[in-house]
Formats: structure tokens, sequence, C-alpha cells
């Protein structure tokens, strides 16, 4: 997976250079086209798309603080196709070790959450609104949110998904523009260029309020719902 990893990367700076030259269009075969689509990391033009983003984002120094004191730009993970998006705030420490967005306590969560649905972590497409983790894990800054918040809106752009999950107060700020709090948003329905989002609670305040993944669970239920995906009966 690294040599795979270590390819696409330097496909992406071939890419990348060629675009700068003012090449906008590369003829690719259909054989290569579908080899490539095989490959769990580059799934077809909006793996492509965001490869190329994700590039980009990797030397961003946007952010001086967080560009200096990140290890790992945490870009996003999961399938570049999917449905369902979970949208949450920033990375923490083990996010920023491992460069993969809700690996910790709080994204184990997460997973079982998806679990739960009847999906796959790799059937979703998860990122966070900052893609750099910010030191002792304070809240993002207003200006580091409009900074990363174009990284966010084209992964969007290129995934498509049919809803997304914005989980916690950060995320739905940053998305829509409602000044209520969480608690009186979540397992209602928004819209965000077209597409339905469902705020719900940040799976780290599930950690320290067990009680509201009932909530969480409701809100999973409609979503599945949204989606015409059977909804499991117990939870
Ligand atoms: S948080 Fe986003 S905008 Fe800021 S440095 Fe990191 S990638 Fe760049």
């Amino acid at each position: 997976m690294n040599n795979l990893r270590e390819i696409v990367d330097d496909t992406i700076q071939v890419l990348e250079h060629m675009k700068k030259s003012g090449i906008t269009h590369v003829a690719v075969s259909r054989s290569t086209l579908d080899a490539l689509g095989k490959s769990p990391i580059v799934a077809g033009a909006a793996s492509v798309d965001l490869a190329a983003l994700a590039a980009r984002a990797k030397v961003c120094t946007k952010c001086s603080e967080l560009a200096r004191c990140r290890k790992n730009v945490v870009f996003g993970v999961g399938n570049v196709h999917a449905e369902l998006m979970f949208i949450g705030e920033a990375p923490g420490a083990d996010e920023d070790e491992q460069g993969e967005p809700f690996v910790g306590r709080a994204g184990k969560l997460l997973t079982k959450i998806i679990e739960a649905m009847g999906l796959r972590r790799e059937d979703v497409y998860i990122a966070n609104v900052l893609k750099c983790r910010p030191p002792q894990n304070r809240a993002p800054l207003p200006e580091e949110t409009s900074n990363c918040l174009p990284y966010l809106l084209e992964q969007i752009d290129a995934i498509k998904p049919k809803v997304i999950v914005a989980l916690g107060a950060t995320a739905v700020r940053a998305l829509l523009d409602v000044q209520l709090g969480i608690t009186k948003m979540r397992g209602n329905w928004y819209t965000f260029h077209n597409t339905p989002i469902m705020p719900t609670f940040h799976p780290a305040y599930l950690l320290r309020n067990p009680p509201a993944k009932r909530e969480v669970w409701e809100d999973m239920k409609t979503v599945l719902e949204k989606l015409g995906r059977p909804v499991p009966t117990t939870k």
C-alpha cells in the first residue's frame, strides 16, 4: 500500500507540474482507467481530483502555527464515491500522528456508529473542517476555519455525497450560517449546496456524555431513511 501511495503521490506531482505548464487534459486509455478504478486509493476522476487536492493540502502553510506544529496533514479517508460523508472539527493527537481522521477514541466510536448503521468505515468518507491539528487540541480559530474551508468544499464537490453528517458545533458552524446551538439543531435537516446535512453530536462529546448516544442513533436512523437504506430496529 505504501508503494502505491508513493506512486500516486509522484503521479500527482507530475500532473500538478503539467497543470502549471498549461496542460489541461491528459489522454488515458480505458484499460488504464479500469485498472486505476480497481485500486483502493484511486477510484476514478473524483479520486484524481481529491489526490491533487490532498497534495496541495500536504504542503499548505496558510495557518502558520498549525503548519509549524503538525506532524501530518490529515486530509480525509474513505470512499471517494460515498453516499454518506461525515465531517468533524479537526485532527487530534492520534490523527496528527497517523495522518488519518477519527482514529483515536472518538474515532473508534464513530466507526462503531457507522457499523451500527450497517455500513463499513470504507463505505463512507470522513474528513474534518481543519486538516491540521490545533496545538493542545484548542478550538479552531475563525481565521483557520476560513483558511481551510476551501479544501473541504472541494472535497464535498468531488465526492458529491447524498447526505452529509456534521459532527459537532464547529463543523455545523463552518458549513451552515445558523446561530443555533448543536443541541437545538441536531435531528433536523438543513441544506448545504443542495446537499442535505444532518447536524449531530461529535463522538468526543458522546465519550463524555454517553446518554447522548441515544440521540445520535436517532439522527443516524433519519440519515439511513434519507439514503433509502434499511434502518436497524434495535441499538
Ligand atoms: S489547517 Fe488547512 S489551511 Fe491551515 S495550514 Fe492546515 S491545510 Fe492549510
